[in-house]
């Protein structure tokens, strides 16, 4: 049925990049020979899901939708796709993205941009719109995606979905192709928050072959979602995560969102982190410090595209040629921001500087979570904004990750949920739930209970 409902919208839609119908559908035969043997069945058996183009998957084209890895055919399994599938879940595909996951808007894909079910002219979020645009389209029931910076968050909130960004190591990276390493993270996204329940139970967990996975079990997610509640929790809402570039419609679901929380019985808490305002431009310097350094592994000899390679160049100038020809613009400017952050004489300035406002950020937050249990805040400042409005102007595109960055940078979990549509313009509108690192039970206790 999904495969059938894929073939129906997805020309429209653009949610995948490679749609697996062989091999979902000899996953699916699998899930029921082993139910006719009466052999034991995975906790999601036979539940299709729509897997981030970001993860390698052994024998299926993974491109980070970048031209530069086009062809590409990984030899090995992610340890994320190795759990979907010991889990017997059904992969239909891989999603589109903004290339190396540098985006809001999912238009940065060397394959063209995908659109939101809502209003095919808006954008479906990013970097992870193909996976949120799957949901909405009720093209896959599960989503995979990653968050750097609001790439799980934002894509939920602007499509009308659920997206968590688990604990920083709380879901492996290995085989995740890494965008800025000690900011991303792998998650679930579905339509419901006990569904991303189901999910995160399956993905978290400790990964030898991940040097920053936390040793520790898995936060108790599914019996949060299945017993949702906010009765005598304390909530906080941030000074900072209102102001100008926020749209009306967004705050007013918000703040009744906050009036449900508090009818629900929760205790309501004003917090004030200062340091919230400069998150945007600490995660501008370390992001992409960390991707001209991830990226330099694409030197045209080991994976994918190589260009120029006639015999008559030297190994640098068909490397320069490659990378010339294989990365689009956003990840240029990225490369030679973070290479120009790193440099010897600017290192303090800029890297450092941010890596202390990194700090700051963490202890605003280690202060606050001594005060409340959990954080709400819009989850992004608008709607699902016109493809091409902010295609040519990044820092309008950066703005959209003004709530979601803080997280990253502090490493703690988030969710996103639906909260209902904005009366101007009527697009979703996400509400976003933060809590304290290692606390992501507490995401969908809360969450349950609002849904
Ligand atoms: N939009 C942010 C960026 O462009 C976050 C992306 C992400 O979370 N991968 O970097």
């Amino acid at each position: 049925a999904h495969l059938a409902r894929i073939e129906a919208v997805d020309e429209k839609v653009h949610a995948f990049l490679h749609v697996d119908r062989e091999g979902a559908l000899a996953q699916a035969r699998a899930v029921d020979a082993k139910r006719a043997a009466g052999e034991k069945l995975g906790p999601l058996a036979g539940v299709p899901l729509a897997l981030k183009d970001i993860f390698t998957t052994e024998g299926i084209p993974t491109t980070v939708g970048s031209k530069i890895l086009e062809g590409w055919i990984p030899p090995y399994d992610a340890t994320l796709t190795r759990k979907l599938k010991e889990a017997d879940v059904v992969i239909l595909g891989k999603t589109n993205m903004d290339e190396f996951a540098m985006g809001s808007s999912t238009e940065n894909s060397a394959y063209g941009p995908t659109g939101n079910p809502w209003d095919l002219t808006r954008i479906p979020g990013g970097s992870g719109g193909g996976s949120s645009a799957a949901l909405a389209s009720h093209q896959a029931p599960l989503a995979i995606g990653t968050d750097t910076g609001g790439s799980i968050r934002q894509p939920a909130a602007v499509t009308g979905t659920v997206g968590v960004k688990p604990t920083y190591g709380g879901v492996s990276r290995y085989g995740m192709v890494a965008f800025s390493s000690s900011l991303d993270q792998g998650g679930p996204c579905a339509r419901t928050v006990l569904d991303a329940a189901l999910l995160h139970e399956v993905i978290a967990g400790h990964d030898p072959l991940d040097s920053t996975s936390i040793d520790a079990p898995v936060p108790a997610v599914v019996e949060a979602a299945r017993n949702g509640s906010v009765t005598g929790m304390r909530v906080g809402v941030v000074q900072q995560f209102r102001g100008e570039h926020y749209q009306a419609g967004v705050m007013q679901r918000f703040d009744e969102a906050v009036a449900v929380l508090k009818e629900l019985g929760a205790e309501i808490i004003e917090l004030d982190c200062p340091s919230f305002d400069l998150g945007l431009s600490a995660y501008y310097l370390i992001a992409p410090s960390e991707c001209s350094s991830n990226l330099a592994r694409f030197d045209a000899m080991r994976y994918g595209l190589r260009v120029g390679d006639d015999g008559t160049k030297s190994a640098e100038e068909v490397t320069a040629l490659t990378r010339e020809a294989g990365f689009g613009d956003e990840v240029k400017r990225r490369i030679m921001l973070g290479t120009y952050a790193l440099s010897s004489g600017y290192y303090d300035a800029y890297y450092g500087s941010a890596q202390k406002v990194r700090t700051l950020i963490k202890q605003d937050f280690d202060r606050s979570f001594e005060q409340v249990d959990v954080i709400v805040s819009p989850t992004t400042p608008t709607t699902a904004f016109p493809i091409g409005e902010r295609a040519d102007d990044p820092m309008a595109m950066y703005l959209a990750d003004l709530c979601t960055i803080p997280t990253n940078l502090a490493g703690n979990a988030a969710m996103s949920l639906p909260v209902g549509l904005a009366p101007e313009d009527n697009l979703p509108v996400g509400l976003q739930i933060i809590a304290p690192a290692m606390k992501d039970d507490r995401l969908y206790k809360v969450g349950a209970a609002v849904e």
